[in-house]
Protein backbone atom coordinates (compact mmCIF):
# COMPACT_ATOMS: atom_id res chain seq x y z
CA UNK A 1 0.00 0.00 0.00
CA UNK A 2 1.50 3.56 -0.84
CA UNK A 3 1.06 5.99 2.03
CA UNK A 4 0.32 9.56 0.58
CA UNK A 5 1.49 11.49 3.56
CA UNK A 6 4.68 9.79 2.93
CA UNK A 7 6.71 13.35 1.69
CA UNK A 8 9.07 11.29 -0.38
CA UNK A 9 6.10 9.84 -2.51
CA UNK A 10 4.57 12.94 -2.55
CA UNK A 11 7.63 14.77 -3.54
CA UNK A 12 8.28 11.55 -6.42
CA UNK A 13 4.77 12.00 -7.67
CA UNK A 14 5.88 15.66 -8.84
CA UNK A 15 8.69 14.47 -9.81
CA UNK A 16 6.81 11.75 -12.17
CA UNK A 17 4.14 14.61 -13.37
CA UNK A 18 7.00 16.76 -14.41
CA UNK A 19 8.59 14.49 -16.12
CA UNK A 20 5.56 13.95 -17.80
CA UNK A 21 5.39 17.03 -19.56
CA UNK A 22 8.86 17.06 -20.32
CA UNK A 23 7.86 13.49 -22.45
CA UNK A 24 5.32 15.55 -24.24
CA UNK A 25 7.23 18.21 -25.07
CA UNK A 26 9.87 16.36 -26.66
CA UNK A 27 7.51 13.79 -28.26
CA UNK A 28 6.19 16.72 -29.80
CA UNK A 29 9.55 18.15 -31.04
CA UNK A 30 10.69 14.18 -31.91
CA UNK A 31 7.75 13.99 -34.61
CA UNK A 32 6.43 16.56 -35.33
CA UNK A 33 7.47 19.91 -37.27
CA UNK A 34 10.20 21.72 -35.11
CA UNK A 35 8.55 24.40 -33.05
CA UNK A 36 10.85 27.11 -31.53
CA UNK A 37 8.20 27.77 -28.85
CA UNK A 38 7.99 24.24 -28.06
CA UNK A 39 12.03 23.72 -27.71
CA UNK A 40 11.56 27.17 -24.92
CA UNK A 41 8.92 24.87 -23.08
CA UNK A 42 11.05 21.68 -23.27
CA UNK A 43 14.07 23.74 -21.74
CA UNK A 44 11.96 25.76 -19.36
CA UNK A 45 10.69 22.32 -17.77
CA UNK A 46 13.69 21.02 -17.60
CA UNK A 47 15.13 24.07 -15.88
CA UNK A 48 12.82 23.58 -13.32
CA UNK A 49 13.44 20.21 -13.07
CA UNK A 50 16.79 20.60 -12.47
CA UNK A 51 16.16 23.26 -9.60
CA UNK A 52 13.63 21.25 -7.93
CA UNK A 53 16.09 18.05 -7.99
CA UNK A 54 18.78 20.46 -6.23
CA UNK A 55 16.51 21.83 -3.54
CA UNK A 56 15.13 17.88 -3.04
CA UNK A 57 18.57 16.09 -3.20
CA UNK A 58 17.54 14.58 -6.07
CA UNK A 59 20.95 14.62 -8.06
CA UNK A 60 20.53 11.97 -10.41
CA UNK A 61 17.50 13.74 -11.80
CA UNK A 62 19.56 17.05 -11.86
CA UNK A 63 22.49 15.83 -13.33
CA UNK A 64 20.01 14.83 -16.10
CA UNK A 65 18.40 17.36 -16.64
CA UNK A 66 21.10 19.89 -16.40
CA UNK A 67 22.72 17.82 -19.81
CA UNK A 68 19.98 17.44 -21.23
CA UNK A 69 19.61 21.71 -21.08
CA UNK A 70 22.46 21.80 -22.04
CA UNK A 71 22.27 19.72 -25.14
CA UNK A 72 19.71 22.21 -26.03
CA UNK A 73 21.06 25.31 -25.58
CA UNK A 74 23.08 26.04 -28.85
CA UNK A 75 19.63 24.86 -30.60
CA UNK A 76 17.88 27.66 -29.24
CA UNK A 77 20.45 30.00 -29.87
CA UNK A 78 21.20 29.53 -33.40
CA UNK A 79 17.07 28.17 -33.80
CA UNK A 80 18.24 24.98 -35.38
CA UNK A 81 16.40 22.08 -35.10
CA UNK A 82 17.99 18.79 -33.73
CA UNK A 83 20.14 16.72 -35.71
CA UNK A 84 19.35 13.05 -36.22
CA UNK A 85 22.22 12.63 -33.04
CA UNK A 86 20.87 15.18 -31.47
CA UNK A 87 17.77 13.55 -31.21
CA UNK A 88 19.21 9.76 -30.28
CA UNK A 89 20.86 12.00 -27.57
CA UNK A 90 18.00 14.05 -25.91
CA UNK A 91 16.08 10.57 -26.01
CA UNK A 92 18.57 8.94 -23.97
CA UNK A 93 18.12 11.60 -21.24
CA UNK A 94 14.45 12.04 -21.36
CA UNK A 95 14.93 7.79 -20.51
CA UNK A 96 17.32 8.55 -17.74
CA UNK A 97 14.85 11.11 -16.41
CA UNK A 98 12.41 8.43 -16.32
CA UNK A 99 14.38 5.70 -14.73
CA UNK A 100 16.17 7.88 -12.46
CA UNK A 101 12.13 8.74 -11.42
CA UNK A 102 11.17 5.41 -11.28
CA UNK A 103 13.58 3.91 -9.37
CA UNK A 104 14.79 6.00 -6.57
CA UNK A 105 17.70 4.72 -4.77
CA UNK A 106 18.64 5.47 -1.05
CA UNK A 107 20.68 8.37 -1.84
CA UNK A 108 18.16 10.02 -3.54
CA UNK A 109 15.84 12.72 -1.99
CA UNK A 110 17.55 12.21 1.47
CA UNK A 111 21.10 13.16 1.07
CA UNK A 112 20.34 15.88 3.72
CA UNK A 113 19.70 13.67 6.24
CA UNK A 114 21.59 11.12 4.25
CA UNK A 115 22.37 7.64 5.81
CA UNK A 116 26.07 6.55 7.32
CA UNK A 117 27.12 4.30 4.38
CA UNK A 118 30.53 3.45 3.37
CA UNK A 119 29.86 4.61 -0.15
CA UNK A 120 31.31 7.98 -1.61
CA UNK A 121 28.67 10.67 -1.59
CA UNK A 122 25.36 10.56 -3.33
CA UNK A 123 26.96 14.00 -5.28
CA UNK A 124 29.71 12.00 -6.53
CA UNK A 125 29.37 9.79 -9.52
CA UNK A 126 30.97 6.93 -10.64
CA UNK A 127 34.22 7.04 -12.86
CA UNK A 128 34.58 5.16 -16.14
CA UNK A 129 37.09 2.80 -17.01
CA UNK A 130 37.24 1.71 -21.21
CA UNK A 131 40.18 -0.86 -21.59
CA UNK A 132 40.20 -3.42 -24.47
CA UNK A 133 43.16 -5.75 -22.59
CA UNK A 134 40.76 -7.23 -19.73
CA UNK A 135 43.82 -8.01 -17.82
CA UNK A 136 44.84 -4.50 -17.81
CA UNK A 137 40.96 -3.49 -17.15
CA UNK A 138 41.12 -5.28 -13.95
CA UNK A 139 44.68 -4.16 -12.83
CA UNK A 140 43.75 -0.88 -13.09
CA UNK A 141 40.00 -0.84 -11.37
CA UNK A 142 41.46 -2.82 -8.45
CA UNK A 143 44.17 -0.03 -8.02
CA UNK A 144 41.72 3.49 -8.83
CA UNK A 145 39.42 1.51 -6.39
CA UNK A 146 41.47 1.49 -3.48
CA UNK A 147 41.26 6.01 -3.79
CA UNK A 148 37.31 5.60 -3.07
CA UNK A 149 36.41 5.59 -5.93
CA UNK A 150 33.54 3.74 -7.76
CA UNK A 151 34.43 2.26 -11.21
CA UNK A 152 32.84 0.52 -13.82
CA UNK A 153 34.35 -1.07 -16.69
CA UNK A 154 33.65 -1.76 -20.15
CA UNK A 155 35.45 -3.10 -23.26
CA UNK A 156 33.85 -1.67 -25.72
CA UNK A 157 32.91 1.85 -26.42
CA UNK A 158 29.63 1.09 -27.34
CA UNK A 159 28.64 -0.64 -23.86
CA UNK A 160 30.21 2.23 -22.08
CA UNK A 161 27.75 4.67 -24.42
CA UNK A 162 24.91 3.15 -23.55
CA UNK A 163 25.79 3.08 -19.68
CA UNK A 164 26.24 6.74 -20.00
CA UNK A 165 22.76 8.42 -19.37
CA UNK A 166 22.09 5.60 -16.94
CA UNK A 167 25.01 6.18 -14.63
CA UNK A 168 26.15 9.46 -15.49
CA UNK A 169 29.76 9.42 -14.51
CA UNK A 170 31.95 12.01 -13.69
CA UNK A 171 35.11 11.76 -15.83
CA UNK A 172 35.98 8.76 -18.80
CA UNK A 173 39.40 6.94 -18.38
CA UNK A 174 39.92 5.70 -22.00
CA UNK A 175 42.39 3.51 -23.86
CA UNK A 176 43.55 5.45 -27.06
CA UNK A 177 43.59 2.40 -28.88
CA UNK A 178 39.89 2.67 -29.08
CA UNK A 179 40.27 6.31 -31.72
CA UNK A 180 43.65 5.14 -33.10
CA UNK A 181 42.96 1.83 -33.98
CA UNK A 182 39.26 1.88 -34.64
CA UNK A 183 36.31 3.44 -36.28
CA UNK A 184 37.33 7.31 -36.99
CA UNK A 185 34.29 8.51 -36.25
CA UNK A 186 34.26 7.03 -32.27
CA UNK A 187 36.08 10.95 -31.90
CA UNK A 188 32.91 12.46 -33.13
CA UNK A 189 31.12 10.72 -30.74
CA UNK A 190 33.56 10.88 -27.53
CA UNK A 191 33.16 14.93 -28.31
CA UNK A 192 29.75 14.61 -27.98
CA UNK A 193 29.52 12.86 -24.79
CA UNK A 194 32.51 15.50 -23.20
CA UNK A 195 30.31 18.06 -24.39
CA UNK A 196 27.64 17.01 -22.63
CA UNK A 197 29.36 15.22 -19.85
CA UNK A 198 31.96 14.39 -18.17
CA UNK A 199 35.69 14.55 -18.23
CA UNK A 200 37.35 12.49 -20.78
CA UNK A 201 40.81 11.55 -19.99
CA UNK A 202 43.12 8.98 -22.11
CA UNK A 203 45.45 6.25 -21.33
CA UNK A 204 47.72 4.90 -23.65
CA UNK A 205 51.41 2.99 -23.98
CA UNK A 206 52.54 5.13 -26.09
CA UNK A 207 53.86 8.83 -25.61
CA UNK A 208 54.80 10.21 -28.95
CA UNK A 209 53.01 13.45 -29.84
CA UNK A 210 51.25 11.85 -32.63
CA UNK A 211 49.17 9.98 -30.07
CA UNK A 212 48.68 12.72 -27.87
CA UNK A 213 47.51 15.04 -31.15
CA UNK A 214 45.17 12.24 -31.54
CA UNK A 215 43.79 12.70 -27.56
CA UNK A 216 43.40 16.34 -28.04
CA UNK A 217 41.60 16.34 -31.26
CA UNK A 218 38.95 13.95 -29.30
CA UNK A 219 38.68 16.18 -26.50
CA UNK A 220 40.81 14.62 -24.03
CA UNK A 221 41.69 16.71 -20.96
CA UNK A 222 44.26 14.73 -19.62
CA UNK A 223 46.60 11.90 -20.99
CA UNK A 224 48.35 9.43 -19.25
CA UNK A 225 51.04 6.70 -20.76
CA UNK A 226 51.17 3.33 -19.34
CA UNK A 227 52.47 2.10 -16.86
CA UNK A 228 50.38 4.44 -14.75
CA UNK A 229 51.97 6.94 -12.49
CA UNK A 230 48.85 6.08 -9.53
CA UNK A 231 49.51 9.72 -7.78
CA UNK A 232 49.47 11.43 -11.00
CA UNK A 233 46.18 10.24 -12.11
CA UNK A 234 44.62 10.25 -8.40
CA UNK A 235 45.61 13.40 -7.65
CA UNK A 236 43.88 14.48 -11.59
CA UNK A 237 40.49 12.70 -10.65
CA UNK A 238 40.93 14.61 -7.44
CA UNK A 239 40.97 17.96 -8.68
CA UNK A 240 38.24 17.00 -10.97
CA UNK A 241 35.72 15.31 -8.97
CA UNK A 242 36.73 16.36 -5.40
CA UNK A 243 36.45 19.78 -6.05
CA UNK A 244 33.43 20.81 -3.90
CA UNK A 245 30.69 20.70 -6.04
CA UNK A 246 29.94 24.76 -6.03
CA UNK A 247 26.99 25.52 -4.56
CA UNK A 248 24.82 28.25 -6.48
CA UNK A 249 26.07 31.65 -6.15
CA UNK A 250 23.67 33.52 -3.77
CA UNK A 251 23.16 37.25 -4.80
CA UNK A 252 20.92 39.43 -2.43
CA UNK A 253 19.36 42.04 -4.93
CA UNK A 254 18.81 45.78 -2.91
CA UNK A 255 16.22 47.84 -5.04
CA UNK A 256 12.99 49.71 -4.00
CA UNK A 257 11.38 48.84 -6.79
CA UNK A 258 10.15 45.05 -6.57
CA UNK A 259 9.35 45.00 -9.93
CA UNK A 260 13.15 45.86 -10.96
CA UNK A 261 14.47 43.77 -8.40
CA UNK A 262 12.25 40.64 -9.78
CA UNK A 263 13.33 41.42 -13.48
CA UNK A 264 17.16 41.39 -12.47
CA UNK A 265 16.77 38.43 -9.74
CA UNK A 266 14.72 36.53 -12.18
CA UNK A 267 18.53 36.99 -14.92
CA UNK A 268 20.47 35.21 -12.13
CA UNK A 269 18.21 32.58 -11.05
CA UNK A 270 17.93 31.64 -14.95
CA UNK A 271 22.05 31.09 -14.85
CA UNK A 272 21.59 29.23 -11.33
CA UNK A 273 22.43 31.49 -8.93
CA UNK A 274 19.90 31.69 -5.60
CA UNK A 275 18.87 35.52 -4.64
CA UNK A 276 16.99 37.19 -2.05
CA UNK A 277 15.19 41.02 -2.83
CA UNK A 278 15.21 43.58 -0.23
CA UNK A 279 12.93 46.22 -1.16
CA UNK A 280 13.41 48.07 2.52
CA UNK A 281 16.34 49.31 3.63
CA UNK A 282 16.17 48.60 7.14
CA UNK A 283 15.72 44.85 6.03
CA UNK A 284 19.33 44.36 4.93
CA UNK A 285 20.95 43.48 7.88
CA UNK A 286 18.88 40.55 8.78
CA UNK A 287 19.07 39.42 4.71
CA UNK A 288 22.40 39.63 4.94
CA UNK A 289 22.85 37.35 8.43
CA UNK A 290 20.09 34.85 7.30
CA UNK A 291 20.96 34.95 3.61
CA UNK A 292 24.81 35.17 3.27
CA UNK A 293 25.34 36.59 0.16
CA UNK A 294 28.22 35.85 -1.63
CA UNK A 295 27.65 39.38 -3.55
CA UNK A 296 25.28 42.45 -2.96
CA UNK A 297 23.75 43.81 -6.43
CA UNK A 298 22.38 47.58 -4.99
CA UNK A 299 20.69 50.07 -7.06
CA UNK A 300 21.87 53.36 -6.44
CA UNK A 301 18.63 55.73 -5.99
CA UNK A 302 16.34 54.50 -3.76
CA UNK A 303 13.49 56.67 -2.19
CA UNK A 304 14.56 56.67 2.33
CA UNK A 305 17.98 55.66 1.89
CA UNK A 306 20.36 56.14 -0.82
CA UNK A 307 22.65 53.24 -2.11
CA UNK A 308 25.64 54.85 -1.21
CA UNK A 309 24.69 55.05 2.34
CA UNK A 310 23.47 51.86 2.68
CA UNK A 311 27.12 50.67 1.19
CA UNK A 312 28.49 52.36 3.77
CA UNK A 313 26.53 51.07 6.78
CA UNK A 314 27.54 47.33 5.08
CA UNK A 315 31.44 47.85 4.83
CA UNK A 316 31.35 48.98 8.15
CA UNK A 317 29.70 45.54 9.85
CA UNK A 318 32.89 43.64 10.46
CA UNK A 319 31.83 40.54 9.16
CA UNK A 320 30.28 41.58 5.57
CA UNK A 321 33.95 43.68 4.65
CA UNK A 322 34.67 40.81 2.22
CA UNK A 323 31.37 40.78 0.47
CA UNK A 324 31.33 42.31 -2.98
CA UNK A 325 28.59 45.07 -3.77
CA UNK A 326 27.83 45.84 -7.16
CA UNK A 327 26.14 48.90 -8.30
CA UNK A 328 22.91 48.69 -10.58
CA UNK A 329 21.83 52.25 -11.52
CA UNK A 330 20.35 54.10 -14.56
CA UNK A 331 23.49 56.70 -13.43
CA UNK A 332 25.18 57.48 -16.20
CA UNK A 333 27.27 60.46 -14.54
CA UNK A 334 30.51 59.31 -14.31
CA UNK A 335 30.97 61.73 -10.44
CA UNK A 336 28.40 59.77 -9.04
CA UNK A 337 30.32 56.20 -10.56
CA UNK A 338 33.61 57.25 -9.16
CA UNK A 339 31.84 57.97 -5.77
CA UNK A 340 30.52 54.80 -6.15
CA UNK A 341 33.41 52.94 -6.28
CA UNK A 342 35.53 54.92 -4.20
CA UNK A 343 32.99 53.64 -1.56
CA UNK A 344 34.13 50.19 -2.08
CA UNK A 345 31.95 49.31 -4.39
CA UNK A 346 33.57 46.39 -6.32
CA UNK A 347 32.01 47.40 -10.14
CA UNK A 348 29.15 49.59 -11.47
CA UNK A 349 26.35 48.72 -14.17
CA UNK A 350 24.32 50.86 -15.79
CA UNK A 351 21.10 50.07 -16.26
CA UNK A 352 19.28 48.38 -18.99
CA UNK A 353 21.70 45.68 -18.63
CA UNK A 354 21.67 42.47 -20.83
CA UNK A 355 21.24 39.22 -19.09
CA UNK A 356 24.51 37.82 -20.45
CA UNK A 357 26.25 40.98 -19.08
CA UNK A 358 24.80 40.91 -15.42
CA UNK A 359 25.63 37.06 -15.29
CA UNK A 360 29.22 37.04 -15.99
CA UNK A 361 29.46 40.41 -14.17
CA UNK A 362 27.55 38.93 -11.22
CA UNK A 363 29.94 35.26 -11.54
CA UNK A 364 33.14 36.75 -12.19
CA UNK A 365 32.98 39.28 -8.90
CA UNK A 366 31.30 36.20 -6.65
CA UNK A 367 33.70 33.73 -7.87
CA UNK A 368 36.40 35.47 -6.24
CA UNK A 369 35.25 36.27 -3.29
CA UNK A 370 34.47 32.50 -2.69
CA UNK A 371 37.93 31.98 -3.40
CA UNK A 372 39.44 34.46 -1.13
CA UNK A 373 37.13 33.48 1.63
CA UNK A 374 37.91 29.69 0.55
CA UNK A 375 41.54 30.59 1.74
CA UNK A 376 40.45 31.59 5.19
CA UNK A 377 38.67 28.49 6.11
CA UNK A 378 40.59 25.75 3.90
CA UNK A 379 43.98 24.28 4.29
CA UNK A 380 45.88 24.31 1.05
CA UNK A 381 47.32 20.97 1.21
CA UNK A 382 44.09 18.89 1.84
CA UNK A 383 41.20 21.46 1.06
CA UNK A 384 39.82 20.57 4.08
CA UNK A 385 38.82 22.78 6.53
CA UNK A 386 41.51 24.53 8.61
CA UNK A 387 42.16 24.30 12.56
CA UNK A 388 39.96 27.51 13.17
CA UNK A 389 36.97 26.61 11.53
CA UNK A 390 36.88 22.67 12.24
CA UNK A 391 36.62 23.80 15.86
CA UNK A 392 33.88 26.96 15.25
CA UNK A 393 32.00 24.12 12.80
CA UNK A 394 32.39 21.50 16.22
CA UNK A 395 30.75 24.53 18.41
CA UNK A 396 27.75 25.33 16.10
CA UNK A 397 26.93 21.12 15.48
CA UNK A 398 27.17 21.44 19.32
CA UNK A 399 24.73 24.19 19.55
CA UNK A 400 22.44 22.19 17.18
CA UNK A 401 22.52 19.19 18.85
CA UNK A 402 21.41 20.75 21.73
CA UNK A 403 18.53 22.54 20.34
CA UNK A 404 17.66 19.12 18.29
CA UNK A 405 18.41 16.51 21.23
CA UNK A 406 20.70 14.85 19.20
CA UNK A 407 23.96 12.99 19.60
CA UNK A 408 27.50 13.65 18.07
CA UNK A 409 30.72 12.19 18.01
CA UNK A 410 34.49 14.42 18.07
CA UNK A 411 37.58 12.78 16.52
CA UNK A 412 40.67 13.39 16.47
CA UNK A 413 42.64 11.23 14.03
CA UNK A 414 46.70 11.22 14.51
CA UNK A 415 49.28 9.69 11.74
CA UNK A 416 51.42 6.63 13.66
CA UNK A 417 55.03 6.77 13.62
CA UNK A 418 54.84 10.04 10.89
CA UNK A 419 58.23 11.23 11.43
CA UNK A 420 59.35 8.24 10.18
CA UNK A 421 57.52 8.21 7.10
CA UNK A 422 59.28 11.58 6.07
CA UNK A 423 62.59 10.43 7.29
CA UNK A 424 62.54 7.10 5.28
CA UNK A 425 60.99 8.76 1.88
CA UNK A 426 60.95 12.53 2.12
CA UNK A 427 58.46 15.45 2.67
CA UNK A 428 57.14 14.87 -0.54
CA UNK A 429 55.54 11.83 0.11
CA UNK A 430 54.94 12.62 3.37
CA UNK A 431 52.50 15.23 2.07
CA UNK A 432 51.00 12.63 -0.32
CA UNK A 433 50.01 10.24 3.23
CA UNK A 434 48.40 13.45 4.34
CA UNK A 435 46.44 13.66 1.09
CA UNK A 436 45.54 10.12 0.92
CA UNK A 437 43.79 10.36 4.40
CA UNK A 438 41.92 13.52 3.91
CA UNK A 439 40.49 12.39 0.67
CA UNK A 440 39.66 9.06 2.54
CA UNK A 441 38.04 10.49 4.76
CA UNK A 442 36.09 12.87 2.88
CA UNK A 443 34.85 10.19 0.32
CA UNK A 444 33.81 7.42 2.91
CA UNK A 445 31.80 10.35 5.54
CA UNK A 446 28.96 11.76 5.39
CA UNK A 447 28.24 14.97 3.42
CA UNK A 448 26.58 16.39 6.92
CA UNK A 449 29.98 15.11 8.74
CA UNK A 450 32.53 17.94 9.02
CA UNK A 451 36.20 16.55 8.09
CA UNK A 452 39.36 19.57 9.15
CA UNK A 453 43.36 19.03 9.35
CA UNK A 454 43.47 20.07 12.83
CA UNK A 455 47.20 20.36 12.60
CA UNK A 456 49.88 18.88 10.86
CA UNK A 457 49.47 14.82 10.50
CA UNK A 458 46.61 15.35 12.86
CA UNK A 459 42.74 15.40 11.33
CA UNK A 460 39.42 16.40 13.24
CA UNK A 461 36.12 14.72 12.48
CA UNK A 462 32.17 15.65 13.37
CA UNK A 463 30.20 13.03 13.12
CA UNK A 464 26.47 14.23 13.88
CA UNK A 465 23.42 11.86 14.89
CA UNK A 466 25.84 8.94 15.82
CA UNK A 467 26.67 7.55 19.29
CA UNK A 468 29.41 6.30 20.37
CA UNK A 469 29.41 2.94 18.98
CA UNK A 470 28.41 4.12 16.02
CA UNK A 471 31.28 6.60 15.55
CA UNK A 472 33.93 3.77 16.73
CA UNK A 473 32.40 1.92 14.09
CA UNK A 474 32.66 4.22 11.39
CA UNK A 475 35.80 5.25 12.40
CA UNK A 476 36.94 1.69 12.84
CA UNK A 477 36.35 1.15 9.42
CA UNK A 478 38.17 4.15 8.23
CA UNK A 479 41.27 3.10 9.94
CA UNK A 480 41.39 -0.69 8.42
CA UNK A 481 40.48 0.99 4.56
CA UNK A 482 44.07 2.97 5.22
CA UNK A 483 45.76 0.38 6.82
CA UNK A 484 44.65 -1.71 3.33
CA UNK A 485 45.57 1.42 1.51
CA UNK A 486 48.86 1.30 -0.64
CA UNK A 487 50.94 4.43 0.02
CA UNK A 488 53.58 4.93 -2.71
CA UNK A 489 57.00 6.34 -2.38
CA UNK A 490 59.27 6.57 -5.89
CA UNK A 491 60.06 3.43 -5.74
CA UNK A 492 58.38 1.68 -2.84
CA UNK A 493 54.86 0.92 -1.28
CA UNK A 494 54.40 0.78 2.09
CA UNK A 495 51.96 1.58 4.51
CA UNK A 496 50.84 3.20 7.26
CA UNK A 497 48.18 3.63 9.72
CA UNK A 498 46.38 6.43 12.17
CA UNK A 499 45.20 5.94 16.14
CA UNK A 500 42.01 7.95 17.13
CA UNK A 501 40.23 9.41 20.20
CA UNK A 502 36.70 10.21 20.46
CA UNK A 503 34.36 11.73 22.29
CA UNK A 504 30.70 12.39 22.64
CA UNK A 505 27.67 14.73 23.18
CA UNK A 506 25.90 14.94 25.67
CA UNK A 507 28.88 12.77 27.47
CA UNK A 508 30.61 15.82 27.35
CA UNK A 509 28.34 18.90 27.06
CA UNK A 510 30.37 21.38 25.06
CA UNK A 511 33.12 21.66 22.68
CA UNK A 512 36.14 22.57 25.13
CA UNK A 513 35.15 19.36 26.85
CA UNK A 514 34.83 17.58 23.91
CA UNK A 515 38.15 18.31 22.81
CA UNK A 516 40.17 17.84 25.88
CA UNK A 517 38.09 13.83 26.22
CA UNK A 518 39.05 13.20 22.83
CA UNK A 519 42.74 14.78 22.90
CA UNK A 520 43.06 12.44 25.94
CA UNK A 521 41.60 9.40 24.32
CA UNK A 522 43.74 9.85 21.96
CA UNK A 523 47.03 9.98 24.18
CA UNK A 524 45.24 7.03 25.42
CA UNK A 525 45.44 4.93 22.03
CA UNK A 526 48.85 5.92 21.44
CA UNK A 527 50.07 4.64 24.24
CA UNK A 528 48.22 1.42 24.03
CA UNK A 529 50.46 0.49 21.17
CA UNK A 530 48.53 2.68 17.71
CA UNK A 531 46.75 1.69 15.11
CA UNK A 532 43.50 1.44 17.28
CA UNK A 533 40.62 4.04 18.46
CA UNK A 534 39.61 4.38 22.07
CA UNK A 535 36.41 6.15 23.09
CA UNK A 536 36.60 8.44 25.85
P1 LIG B 1 53.08 9.27 16.85
O1 LIG B 1 52.69 7.92 16.40
O2 LIG B 1 53.38 9.35 18.30
O3 LIG B 1 52.06 10.29 16.45
O4 LIG B 1 54.45 9.59 16.09
P2 LIG B 1 54.71 10.69 15.00
O5 LIG B 1 56.06 10.50 14.44
O6 LIG B 1 53.59 10.68 14.03
O7 LIG B 1 54.55 12.03 15.85
P3 LIG B 1 55.42 13.31 16.01
O8 LIG B 1 54.48 14.32 16.61
O9 LIG B 1 56.68 13.02 16.73
O10 LIG B 1 55.81 13.78 14.55
C1 LIG B 1 54.89 14.30 13.66
C2 LIG B 1 55.60 14.55 12.37
O11 LIG B 1 54.71 14.99 11.37
C3 LIG B 1 56.66 15.61 12.49
C4 LIG B 1 56.42 16.51 11.34
O12 LIG B 1 57.61 16.76 10.62
C5 LIG B 1 55.45 15.77 10.47
N1 LIG B 1 54.57 16.67 9.76
C6 LIG B 1 53.70 17.57 10.27
N2 LIG B 1 53.06 18.22 9.29
C7 LIG B 1 53.52 17.75 8.10
C8 LIG B 1 53.25 18.05 6.74
O13 LIG B 1 52.43 18.90 6.38
N3 LIG B 1 53.91 17.33 5.79
C9 LIG B 1 54.81 16.38 6.13
N4 LIG B 1 55.42 15.71 5.16
N5 LIG B 1 55.10 16.10 7.42
C10 LIG B 1 54.48 16.76 8.39
MG1 LIG C 1 50.95 14.52 16.16
MG1 LIG D 1 51.66 11.22 14.68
Amino acid sequence: MTDITDPKHFLLQRFANKINEIEVAWSRLRDGPWHRETLQTLHRLLRSLAGSGTIFGFSRVTDSARACERLLEPLLENDAAATPEQKTQVEAFVAALKHAADHPDAADLSSKSGMLTAVPRGRDRPLFLVVENAQTATELTNQVRHFGYDVHTFTTLDDMSRAIPVALPCVVLLDLAFITEHRVDSAIHLQNIRAVFATLLFISTRSDLDARLHAVRAGGDAYFTLPLDLNLLINKLDQLTLSFTPEPFRVLVIDDSSLSAEHHASMLQQAGMHTRIVTQPPEVITALIDFQPDLILLDLYMPRCDGLELATVIRQKQDYVGVPIVFLSAEANLDRQLAALSLGADDFLVKPIVPAHLVAAVTHRAQRSRILRGFMVRDSLTKLLNHATTKEQLELEVLRAKRKGTSLAFGILDLDHFKSVNDRYGHVTGDQVIKNLARLLQRRLRGTDIVGRYGGEEFAVVLTDVDGARAVAVVDELRTAFEDMPQLSADKTFSITFSCGIATFPTYPDAIELTQAADKSLYEAKRAGRNRIVLG
